[in-house]
Parts: C-alpha cells; sequence; structure tokens
C-alpha cells in the first residue's frame, strides 16, 4: 500500500533572540495557505501583545504538569525556568488543514522530535555573534535582567549543539534580515515541494 502523504513537519531552532519569530511572522504572512504554527503550551506570562491560543496557550504549572501525566506532547522542556511543549494536538490541527507544520522549539525539544516518527526537517537560525543576540534580546525589551542572563547562557548551548554534524538540514545566519529570510524562504519552499511521506 503506498504511504500516506502528510505535509511535512518542520523544525526551526535557534537562541532565544535570534529572530525566529520575525522570520516566522513574515513567512505566515506571505504564504497563509501553505504554513501553520504549532501553537506550544507554556507556563511563562504572556508579553505585551501575545494571545492565549495564537503564540501560545498559557497554563498553570500545576496544568501543564497534567498534560504531560497524559502523554499530551509530542516533546516538552524547561527553558529558562519555564515549562514549554508540543502538543500532539497542536501539530495535527495543523496537518488536518494540508498545511506544513512549524515548530519553533528549543534544543531539547529538537533532540526529542529527532526520536519520533514524524520524519520531521530542522532549520537552526543563528545570530551573527552572540554580541548582536546579546542587543537584540535587550532591544526587544521583553525580559528581566535574570531571564537575559539566563537566554544568554542557554544560547551557548545551543550555538554548540548547532555544530554537531547533520543535527540541521539547514542553518540561517540572520545577519541581515532580507538575506536571511530569502534563504528561509527558498528553503522551506524546496521542503514543501518534496513533501514527507510519513504520517503522525
Ligand atoms: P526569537 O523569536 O528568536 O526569540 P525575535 O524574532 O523576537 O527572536 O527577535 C528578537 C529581536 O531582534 C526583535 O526585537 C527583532 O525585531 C530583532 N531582529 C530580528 N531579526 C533581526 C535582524 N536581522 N537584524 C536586527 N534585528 C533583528
Ligand atoms: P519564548 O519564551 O522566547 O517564547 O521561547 C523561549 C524558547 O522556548 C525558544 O527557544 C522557543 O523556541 C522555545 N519553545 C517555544 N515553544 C516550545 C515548545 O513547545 N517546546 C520546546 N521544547 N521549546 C519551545
Amino acid at each position: 500500500m503506498a504511504p500516506i502523504t502528510t505535509p511535512p513537519v518542520i523544525v526551526i531552532s535557534g537562541p532565544s533572540g535570534t529572530g525566529k519569530s520575525t522570520l516566522l511572522k513574515r513567512l505566515f504572512a506571505d504564504y497563509p495557505d501553505n504554513f501553520g504554527f504549532s501553537v506550544s503550551h507554556t507556563t511563562r506570562p504572556p508579553r505585551a501583545g501575545e494571545r492565549d491560543g495564537i503564540e501560545y496557550h498559557f497554563v498553570t504549572p500545576d496544568h501543564f504538569t497534567q498534560l504531560v501525566a497524559d502523554n499530551k506532547f509530542i516533546e516538552h522542556a524547561t527553558f529558562a525556568g519555564k515549562s514549554y511543549g508540543t502538543s500532539i494536538q497542536a501539530v495535527k490541527d495543523v496537518v488536518n488543514q494540508g498545511r506544513a507544520c512549524i515548530l519553533d522549539i528549543e534544543m531539547e525539544g529538537v533532540k526529542q522530535v529527532k526520536k519520533t516518527d514524524l520524519n520531521a526537517k530542522f532549520l537552526f537560525v543563528a545570530p551573527p555573534s552572540v554580541e548582536e543576540l546579546e542587543k537584540r534580546l535587550r532591544g526587544r525589551g521583553t525580559e528581566s535582567e535574570d531571564a537575559v542572563q539566563k537566554r544568554l547562557e542557554q544560547a551557548v548551548k545551543e550555538l554548540e549543539y548547532s555544530k554537531v554534524d547533520g543535527v540541521h538540514d539547514r542553518v540561517v545566519v540572520n545577519d541581515d534580515l532580507e538575506k536571511a529570510y530569502k534563504e528561509l524562504n527558498e528553503w522551506v519552499m524546496e521542503v514543501l515541494q518534496k513533501g514527507v511521506a510519513e504520517t503522525i
């Protein structure tokens, strides 16, 4: 029997502040019918302008623990002291609409997704330098000093992991936003066109 072809699952990772959300926002605006965002659950509080169910499902630590116990997550991890997870439902919601599903997750989640049969494709968004990353993270103005430090410590680990051979299918350096977007755009389109013969 021929395999059931589903749209691909694409995992975007990279240090906090590197520009993942900025790039993805543009991709979703340019191709609303082709791509959908996997809306994660998190225990961190919403930032100004973030809406429950759109950027994240904002939940309490108890609710998150219950979801883990009920095996609702494909992957989950702790990042800068808060919990984050991709639910099975979040991915199904997008795939069932016939759209390629994009996950924006950190490295422990990447490792877990690699162990599933999602046959995902992986893209890493790298900053031009750690100094520039710090500038962007502070410039965004969303984090406390403690959170900035935690995110920068984590960034060093993410950058190390990104150098391991074969972890990512593509690395895009987000120095110039236009150039980085063009590279990301071309790569995701390639992935979309090839398709992935897998089911979830
Ligand atoms: P992430 O989602 O990876 O945490 P964001 O998309 O929130 O990062 O970007 C962090 C900050 O950097 C934002 O203020 C954004 O406007 C800015 N930014 C993103 N890309 C660039 C770029 N190429 N050059 C300069 N600033 C950028
Ligand atoms: P932020 O708090 O800046 O939105 O996200 C912090 C980090 O958590 C980012 O690296 C982001 O990619 C990651 N993240 C967001 N959602 C998930 C998720 O569902 N699982 C995992 N493992 N990481 C996530």
